[in-house]
């Protein structure tokens, strides 16, 4: 008689034949691809709302800057080649 892990044989899609190691192999094959899958959707849809929330944030900083009545201070943290070395002691956005 055979051991329970050697017993039912099957055919899988392909026409193979399978026991049931190799089902249950194969099943958690294809939950752990599954599971890659779902996490890389939730990958695709943080990038998403990542993008998204960058161009709240840049959309809110150009109404910030036509609404300030600035007042430009030098950025004394800023190298020589930096191309903002001024930048708003109201609301923080560099002068440009
Ligand atoms: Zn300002």
């Amino acid at each position: 008689m055979e051991s329970q892990e050697e017993t039912i044989i099957r055919q899988n899609y392909d026409g193979n034949i399978i026991n049931n190691c190799e089902i249950k192999s194969s099943s958690e094959i294809y939950l752990i691809k599954q599971k890659i899958s779902e996490n890389y959707n939730e990958i695709t849809k943080c990038r998403k709302t990542i993008k998204k929330s960058q161009n709240d944030i840049e959309t809110l900083k150009d109404t910030l800057y036509e609404l300030c009545q600035h007042t430009f201070i030098r950025d004394f943290s800023a190298a020589p080649d930096d191309i903002y070395k001024y930048y708003c002691k109201k609301c923080h956005l560099y002068r440009h």
